[in-house]
C-alpha cells in the first residue's frame, strides 16, 4: 500500500478532542493523503473541514452511524456520500434527535445512582457537539464519581452497567441503505470490538453483506498476533465478497487511542481495498 490513508477519524463535532482544523494538522503531519472525518451521527466536523479546505489531503465525506443489531449496538462507517443530499440531511437529523433523548435518560439513571446534574455537565463538555456517552464519562471523572473514563464505562455507561440505556437506533440494514441512497459505501466499523463469538460475528457479517454492506474495517492486530483470528476473519470477508477499509478511530491524543494513520500496513491476500475507488490509477491520493 503506497498511499497512507485513514478512513475513521473523530473531531469535537462528536466525542473527539481535536477541532477539525487541529485534526487536519495532525493528519497532514502523519503523511496521510486520503482521510475521512467520521463523527458519530453527524456531518458537522466534515462540513467544517470541507469549508476550510484541506490542502494536499483528500477529504471524504464520512459519518459513523449508530445502528441496532440483535439487541445490541454496532457502528457503520459511511464513506463518500454526497454531502448535499437532502434526504441524507433528514436522516442525519433523525439520528441526531435520538441523542439528547438518550442523554436525558442516562442522566435520570445517574441521578438514581446519586450523581446529580449529569445532563448539564455532559452537555457543557460536549459544547454544542453531538452528545454521547464519552461526555458523560468525562463529567463523571470531573465530578469525582470515578477516577477514569474507563471506570465510568465499566461502572455506569457500558453495556449492562447501571446507567446504560438502550437506544432505538435504526436497524443495520436501514443504515446501510441510507448510506447507499446518498451515494456512499457502508463499512462495518471495528468488527472485533463488539466482543462477539465467531458464530455471532459470522451472523453479523451475513446480515451486513445481505443488507448490501460493502466493506469491513480491517483491525490493527498487534504485530504477528492472533494469526488464527486474522485468517478466520479474512476468510469470512472473502467468502461474502466484502472489501476492507482502514481507519484508526482516532479520538484524541490520549494514550487510549491510536494516532491518525496507525492502521494495518498490509492486508491479507485476496481482500480488496474499498478506497481504490477514490484514488487515481497510480495509487496515490490526489487533493
Ligand atoms: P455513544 O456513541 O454515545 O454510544 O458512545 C460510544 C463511544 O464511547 C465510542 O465511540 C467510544 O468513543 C466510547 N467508548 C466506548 N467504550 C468505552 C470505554 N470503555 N472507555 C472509553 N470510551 C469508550
Ligand atoms: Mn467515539
Ligand atoms: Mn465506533
Ligand atoms: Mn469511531
Amino acid at each position: 500500500m503506497s498511499a497512507r490513508i485513514d478512513l475513521h477519524l473523530h473531531t469535537t463535532a462528536s466525542d473527539g478532542t481535536l477541532s477539525p482544523a487541529e485534526l487536519l494538522a495532525l493528519v497532514a503531519e502523519n503523511g496521510i493523503g486520503l482521510m475521512a472525518v467520521t463523527d458519530h451521527d453527524t456531518l458537522a466536523g466534515y462540513r467544517e473541514l470541507a469549508a476550510m479546505g484541506t490542502g494536499g489531503v483528500r477529504l471524504l465525506c464520512g459519518i459513523e452511524w449508530s445502528a441496532r443489531w440483535s439487541g445490541g449496538e454496532v457502528h457503520v462507517v459511511g464513506l463518500g456520500m454526497n454531502p448535499d443530499d437532502a434526504v441524507l440531511h433528514e436522516r442525519v437529523a433523525c439520528q441526531q434527535a435520538l441523542r439528547p433523548e438518550r442523554a436525558s435518560r442516562i442522566a435520570d439513571r445517574l441521578a438514581k445512582c446519586g450523581i446529580a446534574d449529569a445532563l448539564a455537565g455532559a452537555a457543557a463538555i460536549a459544547d454544542g457537539g453531538s452528545i454521547g456517552r464519552v461526555h458523560f464519562a468525562r463529567y463523571l471523572v470531573q465530578c469525582g464519581a470515578v477516577h477514569s473514563e474507563d471506570e465510568a464505562f465499566r461502572r455506569y455507561l457500558g453495556d449492562g452497567a447501571r446507567a446504560h440505556v438502550r437506544c432505538e437506533w435504526p436497524m443495520l440494514d436501514a443504515i446501510a441503505g441510507w448510506t447507499h441512497d446518498a451515494g456512499g459505501v457502508a463499512v462495518l466499523a471495528h468488527p472485533m470490538k463488539y466482543r462477539l463469538t465467531r458464530t455471532k460475528l459470522a451472523m453479523l457479517l451475513d446480515e451486513f453483506a445481505n443488507a448490501g454492506g460493502d466493506a469491513v474495517e480491517w483491525p490493527l492486530f498487534p504485530a504477528g498476533q492472533q494469526k488464527d483470528t486474522q485468517r478466520w476473519l479474512a476468510k469470512q470477508l472473502h467468502s461474502r465478497g466484502l472489501q476492507v477499509s482502514l481507519g484508526s478511530d482516532f479520538h484524541g491524543q490520549d494514550s487510549r487511542w491510536n494516532r491518525p494513520g496507525k492502521v494495518a500496513q498490509s492486508l491479507p491476500e485476496g481482500l480488496e481495498p474499498v478506497w481504490t475507488r477514490w484514488l487515481p490509477v497510480d495509487g496515490v491520493p490526489s487533493p
